[in-house]
């Protein structure tokens, strides 16, 4: 039977890239993947899996040193994703939102005192955080928010909910969207920085998912919610550039992610076609099978050169909006497609919870959904291809 090395093609990883996708694949061989069943089953991610992530500096891992993180590039923050995902993918979404989503926006958008205040806790004492966009009117459509944050003074007062928020029952920080002018829509938006036990905020724990149930999620509540002024991001009514650039870098993430369960789907994929014999054969040996296989080997390939080049065009502060789109659209649907194929090769035993292959087949559900739908980033693309009409 191949190794994994054998089947999955390395591209020239830089030496950094190399020391991160090893420390976390050590991290997550060693002692997450034990967890990942029990993880799903239970629908939580103990607290000494998070302990370590902090200890290891995985959460902090594109925060900038200065403020106690990795100070690394895309590039090798998603392969940390990628990593995890390979063994967990709730915890990758989980990491995903904490850096991608909620440190992201303060490292790029933040003045220095957001900056010092809200990092360093994010990056090294166990503080997750959280990004609070979607309403449960507002999905797709986010530019329609109807959060209301109303300035009195040096304050906000924050009323409305959000829906779906990734981490909202154990995050401390939240990056959250408001409406601060409502009759200007999506121009009338902006960016508050929202800390856990702000008298008036509560969350609700969200309902039972199909996958990723291991990430939790929640509703955000706000009623007469006092926020200050100084944790506003960036400037007032003009917050939407900020939470579409940060989805923009989130996709990468995903599709990092989805990179991450494809390759696992197809690793044992194709240890099982090794080791099942029907027929007196192995059953990789039959054509149909094999053609399974060599389509998981394809897609897999294409969507790390489209999730490799997406980060690398972000890290070198060339145009990337269309190339984050297409890895994360591209990313997605080949680990769907990877993650069916894997129970059909596992037969009934794939439809079973006695392989994780069941598991990663919900987990991939939620990949073409998150950080924009495939018939957004379709939409997206299709704009850029364009043009304006
Ligand atoms: C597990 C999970 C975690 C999440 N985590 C977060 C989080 O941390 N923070 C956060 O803010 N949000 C989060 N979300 C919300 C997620 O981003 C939204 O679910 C997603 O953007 C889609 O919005 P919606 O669910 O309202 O669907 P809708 O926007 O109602 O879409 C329903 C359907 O209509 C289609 N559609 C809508 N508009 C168009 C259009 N213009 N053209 C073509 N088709 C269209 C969609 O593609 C979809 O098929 C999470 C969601 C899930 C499931």
């Amino acid at each position: 039977m191949p190794s994994p090395e054998e089947i999955i093609t390395d591209l020239n990883l830089s030496e950094e890239q190399a020391a991160v996708r090893e420390t976390t694949r050590q991290f997550a061989c060693l002692e997450l993947q034990p967890l990942a069943a029990e993880i799903d089953q239970t629908q939580r991610i103990p607290e000494h899996v998070w302990k370590r992530l902090s200890e290891l500096q995985l959460l902090g891992a594109a925060i900038p040193q200065d403020y106690g993180g990795l100070g690394l590039s895309t590039l090798c923050s998603i392969t940390v994703v990628e990593e995890l995902a390979r063994v967990c993918a709730s915890t990758a979404l989980a990491v995903g939102a904490h850096t991608g989503l909620c440190a992201s926006p303060i490292v790029r958008f933040g003045n220095e005192n957001q900056k010092q205040m809200f990092l360093p806790p994010l990056a090294l004492s166990g503080t997750i955080g959280a990004f609070g966009l979607t309403e449960s009117g507002a999905g797709s459509d986010a530019g329609n928010a109807k959060t209301l944050a109303i300035q009195k003074a040096d304050k906000f007062v924050v009323n409305g909910s959000k829906i779906f928020i990734t981490n909202a029952p154990i995050a401390g920080t939240f990056v959250v969207a408001v409406s601060t002018s409502p009759k200007a829509g999506a121009q009338g938006i902006t960016a508050l920085i929202i800390e856990a036990g702000t008298p008036g905020f509560t969350v609700v724990p969200g309902s039972e998912k199909l996958g990723m149930r291991g990430s939790s999620w929640g509703e955000l509540f706000f009623q007469d919610a006092e926020v200050p002024l100084a944790n506003m991001l960036g400037v007032q009514d003009k917050g939407f550039g900020i939470f579409m650039e940060t989805l923009v870098g989130g996709r990468v993430g995903i599709g990092a992610l989805a990179l991450g369960l494809a390759t696992a789907a197809m690793l044992d994929s194709v240890k099982y076609a090794c080791e099942r014999r029907q027929f007196a054969k192995p059953i990789g040996a039959f054509q149909s099978v094999g053609n399974m296989i060599a389509d998981m080997a394809v897609g897999v390939e294409a969507a790390r050169n489209l999730v490799y080049r997406a980060a690398q065009l972000r890290d070198a502060g060339l145009p990337h909006v269309r190339e984050c789109s297409i890895a994360k659209l591209y990313a997605s649907e080949v680990c769907m497609k990877t993650c069916t194929d894997a129970i059909q090769i596992h037969g009934g035993y794939g439809y079973t919870k006695e392989f994780p292959v069941e598991r990663f087949f919900r987990d991939a559900r939620l990949l073409e959904i998150g950080e924009g739908t495939s018939q957004i980033q379709r939409m997206i693309i299709a704009r850029d291809v364009l043009g304006k009409l």
